[in-house]
């Protein structure tokens, strides 16, 4: 008899929930595999939002963002002159949630309805608000004093809010900002000046609009998944989680699948359950089918790797975001930032820290943004901004010297397709990544246009008092070839991988939408981001949590 019912393979955002639903009844046995450690939402470091930033700066490493962090790489990339792009994840349990920007929206309408229409019964929008709500405590909503004095267009956000897209009594907290920079005050005021309409709710009926982003935070700290889903049931005799252990591959007998082979400080080992579910994040979910012998034969035979199941969509279908930033000095000290000027402030951020979990440290730079179109006649937003009031990127600390502010343009839906294959057998050694930004269908229109719009907004009457210039790419860099260039040397993407083990009915698709069951086996699921068939209008998170509770349902037969 197998040891587990269900074994997990990742305890990121989707497996924690998984490891918390799947155990509720004491009579599953439930086993989750993660790469990184354990118990790491009490660390600081995970907990303190600011400290996001340091974990892509290398000089700040010992204050310890490494641990958290596993980093792939693109192939040089034709449609940026050959530039190879760093993909980082997040590892521990908690996985990317430890270290992303813990904005929390869900996608369009429009998206999920796409999934629908593409022969995903079940999965349209209306078929997952449930979920979205499941999930979601509201903080606004369920304990209204902490929004107390947001206000936006003059009245307060409390009253902007329509209750039925929100859930008050879910496992994850999603917060308005707990301390709002001046500046963002003055960005949200000059969208109003330039005639751009505010929104109260990126969650709510429609997306378009300027407005305050929500967050995956909790009384100014950050929540990732482990605090939200795993610490609360941790204890349950029937959940085991093994961490610091590395799972290199299914083991399959006759198309079933009957356990994971894993790895820990150089030992080999083995867990067998009943059902396997691969949440190991859009990379190496489908770098395990494909160590296990399940995806496209050619590419399997020519590493020599035996052939037990024939799935051409495996590490095929890859999407992310694109993302561009347009940097600006300012006169004033009133973005965050260091100076001596600003140093009695940065010493009441510290006091505001310690307590009462207010000021820059419970804030990511990042609280406000905005989801526009940049096609005359067409409503459906295809642009995000990102308005950080400081000069450290939000994935960058070496800016916090001197005082400016950052505006990231998003590409919703760039368009651009890649793929996902094995250099070799070896499971220690990452696999091949190419995006193929900019090429076939996918064009720089959108992120041309959304600087563009940008430029408008920080052209605005709010901003004279405190813009000294722009800084990169520069107003000189505005014809369409000068933009375009710009965009090539410059341009990355947002962290959000998906579409590598799709669902769908076709050949092409690795997972079957009624089930989240790989195409062709028995025992196997993959449940997290890479399941999308299409990348959502929105920051990844929110969807891969509804895709778990859901796939939680599934599981369960619910
Ligand atoms: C820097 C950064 C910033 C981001 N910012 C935002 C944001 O602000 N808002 C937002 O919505 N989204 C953001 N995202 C994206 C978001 O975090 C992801 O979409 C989401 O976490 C995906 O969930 P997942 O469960 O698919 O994968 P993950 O959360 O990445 O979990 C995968 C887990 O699998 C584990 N694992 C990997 N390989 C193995 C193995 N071989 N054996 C065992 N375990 C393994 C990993 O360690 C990890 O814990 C960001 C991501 C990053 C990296």
């Amino acid at each position: 008899m197998a040891e587990f019912d269900y074994v997990i393979v990742g305890g990121g955002a989707a497996g924690c929930v998984l490891a918390n639903r799947l155990s509720e009844n004491p009579a599953n046995r439930v086993a989750v595999i993660e790469l990184g450690g354990d118990r790491n939402a009490g660390r600081t470091i995970v907990k303190m939002p600011l400290a996001m930033v340091t974990f892509m700066a290398p000089a700040l490493a010992f204050l310890g963002g490494p641990k958290f962090m596993s980093w792939f790489e693109t192939e040089p990339e034709p449609g940026l002159q050959g530039r190879q792009i760093a993909l980082p994840r997040g590892k521990g349990t908690g996985g990317s949630t430890n270290i992303n920007g813990q904005i929390f929206i869900r996608g369009q309408r429009e998206d999920f309805d796409h999934w629908r229409d593409l022969g995903n019964a079940g999965w349209g929008f209306a078929d997952l608000l449930p979920y979205f709500r499941k999930l979601e405590r509201f903080d606004l909503l369920a304990d209204p004093k902490n929004g107390r004095g947001i206000t936006l267009g003059g009245r307060p956000l409390f009253d902007q809010i329509d209750p039925k897209f929100h859930g008050t009594a879910g496992p994850l907290n999603v917060a308005q900002p707990r301390s709002i920079n001046p500046m963002t005050e003055v960005y949200l005021k000059a969208a109003e000046q330039a005639e751009y309409p505010l929104t109260a709710d990126f969650n709510g009926a429609r997306q378009n609009g300027f407005g305050y982003y929500t967050f995956t935070q909790k009384g100014g700290e950050r929540q990732t998944a482990e605090a939200a889903y795993l610490d609360p049931i941790r204890q349950r005799p029937n959940l085991t989680i093994l961490t610091d252990t590395q799972a290199t591959r299914v083991l399959v007998q006759d198309k079933r699948a009957v356990g994971v082979a894993w790895e820990r400080d150089g030992h080999a080992g083995e867990t067998r359950g009943r059902e396997i579910i691969l949440s190991a994040g859009s990379f190496v979910s489908p770098q395990l089918l494909l160590l296990s012998g399940i995806g496209p034969r050619r590419h399997l035979e020519r590493l020599g790797i035996p052939l037990v199941h024939e799935l051409p969509g495996v590490g095929e279908n890859l999407q992310d975001h694109l993302d561009v930033t347009i940097e600006y000095r300012a006169k004033t000290t009133a973005p965050y930032g260091i100076s001596w000027w600003a140093l009695p402030r940065n010493v009441l951020h510290v006091l505001d820290w310690l307590f009462r979990r207010r000021g820059l440290f419970a804030s990511t730079t990042a609280e406000g943004g905005a989801f526009l179109s940049t096609k005359r006649g067409v409503d459906r937003p295809d642009i995000q901004l990102f308005f950080c009031a400081a000069v450290g990127n939000t994935q960058n600390a070496a800016g916090f010297t001197g005082h400016g502010f950052l505006v990231h343009v998003c590409d919703l839906r760039p368009g651009s397709v890649g793929r996902l294959q094995l250099k070799s057998a070896d499971p220690k050694e990452k696999p091949s990544i190419i995006y193929n930004f900019f090429r076939d269908n996918s064009t720089i229109d959108a992120l041309r246009e959304g600087i563009r719009i940008a430029r408008r907004i920080i052209n605005q009457r709010a901003f004279v008092p405190h813009l000294e210039r722009e800084v990169s790419p520069g107003p000189e860099v505005e014809s369409d070839g000068a933009l375009e260039a710009f965009i090539r040397q410059t341009v990355g993407t947002l962290f959000h991988p998906v579409g590598t083990c799709s669902m769908g009915t076709t050949p092409e698709a690795v997972v079957d939408p009624a089930s989240l069951r790989v195409h062709g086996m028995e025992g196997l699921r993959v449940i997290d981001a890479s399941v999308m068939p299409s990348i959502v209008s929105a920051n990844t998170v929110a969807a891969t949590y509804c895709i778990a509770e859901k796939g939680a349902d599934l599981v369960l037969g619910r």
